[in-house]
Order: structure tokens, then sequence, then C-alpha cells
């Protein structure tokens, strides 16, 4: 476990608490469309304004690019965030004022210029605020920001609940976990995970690849996958990423059959096939039963599983089959107390909502890119700069 305070670690009763959050939420025509990301983030302020923080939020929002945009401005959130904490929340007014159990939010910090350049003298004005540096957007770690990174040097520094969970998770996934590990990785293209592909099999006993990705795995051993969507510049990344599996002891697993249709439509006209028999006009649009089988038979015994990217085109009926029943499979063993299960980004999660089962996993991470970006192993600036805070 990477060694980092959280909310019990520090005391907080009249302190002005400087809480990045990522408050970064679907709006249209200045109205917070979904309130997922601010449910996330309300536990932390709520903690800290119960406990007599006076708590100053701090968030990006959309890409102004170091400009003020007033179709940009935060001040659309600062309703539901007051209703999710249920207290007031002051909007960008002056923190002088506050008294302890105050929330204030303050203006998106992508408005200044030295926010996405890191920019110290930027970070030493916000830092200026505060008494108490709390991190609580995991998702906004990957990003060497004047709030997420610069500032963590400045302030003592916790990690918010939300921050804490993500991390607690994906620690006992891949960081420290009970063996053996599963990974499950789909999706559409190999371009876009390979870092990922690389770690994974350095790290788990065994790999499930899935997705139009496993196309050009398949492709690689020789298998005919028709029209199917292929990356063929990506062959020879195949080819690494198995000759790396053989050398850390890392067993994939490919699809033994595949639904295949001739055109990528919903409900177009489908078959079932081993995946040696795909036909010279046919695509492979989802897993078939028999590969669910296996993984199903693979999954017995198996202690920790971590997923990225569904096994077939899920999007459209019925290509959703294979994926769907992987899930709830997956969801029954963690369900029975067999199996710890971390999954995210973006298609995976919108995946396990379609099947049902986001909440019978052990953690769904909402995080995107930084979820993807720890998935390659790299360090994220954000965690790191709390790791290294030091004094209290
Ligand atoms: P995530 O966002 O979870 O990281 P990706 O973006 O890598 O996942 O991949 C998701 C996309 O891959 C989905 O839109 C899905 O339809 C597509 N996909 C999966 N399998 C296939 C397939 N066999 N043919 C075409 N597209 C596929
Ligand atoms: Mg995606």
């Amino acid at each position: 476990m990477p060694n980092f305070r959280t909310l019990d670690d520090i005391d907080v009763k009249g302190k002005r608490v400087l809480v990045r959050a990522d408050l970064n939420v679907p709006m249209q025509d200045g109205v917070v469309t979904d309130t997922l990301r601010i449910d996330r983030q309300a536990p932390t302020i709520r903690e800290l304004a119960g406990k007599g923080a006076r708590v100053i939020v701090l968030s990006h929002f959309d890409r102004p690019k170091g400009k003020v945009v007033p179709s940009m401005s935060l001040e659309p959130v600062a309703g539901p965030l007051s209703k999710a904490i249920g207290r007031a929340v002051g909007f960008n007014v002056d923190t002088a004022a506050m008294k302890d159990g105050d929330v204030v939010l303050l203006e998106n910090t992508r408005f200044h210029p030295g926010e996405e350049k890191n920019d110290l003298d930027y970070a030493r004005q916000v830092a200026a605020l505060g008494d108490l540096f709390v991190n609580d957007a995991f998702s906004a770690a990957h990003r060497a920001h004047a709030t997420t990174e610069a500032i963590a040097h400045l302030l003592p520094a916790a990690a918010g609940r939300s921050m804490e969970q993500e991390l607690t998770h994906l620690d006992k996934a891949l960081g420290n976990p009970e063996r053996p590990v599963m990974a499950v990785v789909g999706g559409a293209k190999v371009s876009t995970k390979i870092a990922l592909l690389e770690n994974l099999v350095k790290r788990v006993e065994t790999l499930v690849i899935g997705g139009a990705m496993a196309n050009t795995f398949l492709t690689a051993e020789g298998i005919e996958v028709g029209k199917s969507l292929v990356e063929r510049d990506h062959i020879e990344t195949a080819l690494r990423v198995i000759h790396l599996s053989t050398e850390s002891g890392c067993a994939i697993i490919l699809p033994v059959d595949a639904v295949v249709a001739h055109n990528f439509k919903a409900h177009a006209k489908h078959r079932t096939v081993d995946i040696r028999s795909v036909g010279a006009d046919e695509m492979i649009l989802d897993v078939g039963p028999k590969s669910i089988d296996e993984f199903k038979q693979r999954l017995i015994g198996t202690r920790t599983l971590v997923w990225n990217g569904p096994l077939g085109a899920f999007e459209t009926a019925p290509f959703d089959k294979g994926t769907v029943a992987a899930a709830k499979a997956v969801a029954e063993a963690t369900k029975a107390g067999n199996l710890l299960s971390v999954a995210g980004g973006g298609d995976t999660v919108a995946a396990l909502n379609h099947a049902g089962v986001s909440d019978d996993f052990t953690y769904v991470s909402t995080a995107g890119g930084a979820f993807l970006e720890w998935l390659e192993g790299q360090e994220l600036p954000g965690v790191a700069a709390l790791v290294a805070s030091k004094g209290v």
C-alpha cells in the first residue's frame, strides 16, 4: 500500500482545507445533467465540514486552456454540490470571511494559465488560501497540474475518501493482490493498450483477451478472421506481448469461438462458429459460448480479477451477450466471496451498467484515463506528490 495520509490522520477543526475535487461533470446549457462525480466527492467535503474545517473546493472543468471562458464556469455546479453535501456552498466568494464548517467552491482552476503548466507561482497563490491540502480527485491524478501536483509539496497533504477508496482497491487488484490474478482485456484496439498489455503480462497469471483486439492476436497466430477489425500494423505488437507472456509465465487466453455477421448493425443476421471457421466475408462481433465457458472454468480458483475493455461490440444487440455473460460470472464469484474484482474504463463501465452488475463488482473505477495509466504501471504524479508530502 502506498504510504499516504488520509482524513483519519489530519486534524482539521478550524483549519482552512483546500480540497482538490473532480467536478468535471456532464453539463448542458448551464445545467448539470449527471451528478455521479459530485456524489463521489461529496463524502470528503461533508466529512471535513462536519469536523469543523473551512472547506475550499478546487476543480477543473472542461478545457478553457488557461483563459476565462464564461460557459466553462463552475458556478452551475455549486447548487448540485450543496444538495449532495446538505450544506450551503458559496461560489467563488472571499474565503477570508469563512467560518468553521463553511464550504466555498472556487472558479475553474483551468481558467488560470498556471494550472496545466504545474506552475509553482500559481500553486503558491492557491496554497496561500489554505492550511491543509486534501486531494480527492484520483481521476485527475495522472496529470501533473498546479492543483494536483505542485500544491501537494507546499502544504501538508492527505487523500480524500474517494482517492483513498480508489488507491486501496487498485492496490488490492494489482499492487499487492491475492493470487492467482486474472486480467480481462478487450475493446477495439491493441494500439491504444500496448503499454497496458505489456504491464499486465508481467503481473498476472492469466490474461484473457477479447473484443476486436483479440482479432489482431488471432491473426498473429495465423488464424483467419475474415472482415473483422484487425490492426495489421500491430501484429508485431501482439507477437511481442505473446513473447513477453511466455517469458513471465502468464497464460494468454484467446477466444475459441465467435459470433460473426456480414454486417455490423443491430440484429444483423449472425451465427456462432469455431474460431477457425470464420468466413472470408464475415466479421467477429462477439466471443462465443464456448469461450465464455472456458472463462468461467478459469474463474474458479482465481482470487483477483482486473477488467478493462468489453469482449464484444456490446452496444449493438445481440453482440453484448459474451460481455454480459462474463460480467455476470464475475459478479457471482464476487458475491460468493471467492473473488476480488476491479474494473474500469469508459466503455467498460457502460458495459457493466448494461449488464446490471456494477454494484456486484468489488470496485468499479470511473476514473477513465487515470485508471488506464495505472493499469499501464505508470506512476501518477498526483498520487506520487501525496506520498511525498511531509508533515502535518
Ligand atoms: P474502454 O473505454 O473500457 O477502455 P475501449 O474503448 O478500449 O474500452 O473499447 C470499447 C469498444 O470496443 C466498444 O465500443 C466496443 O463496441 C468495441 N468492440 C469490442 N469488441 C468489438 C468487436 N468484436 N468488433 C467491433 N468493436 C468491438
Ligand atoms: Mg473507450
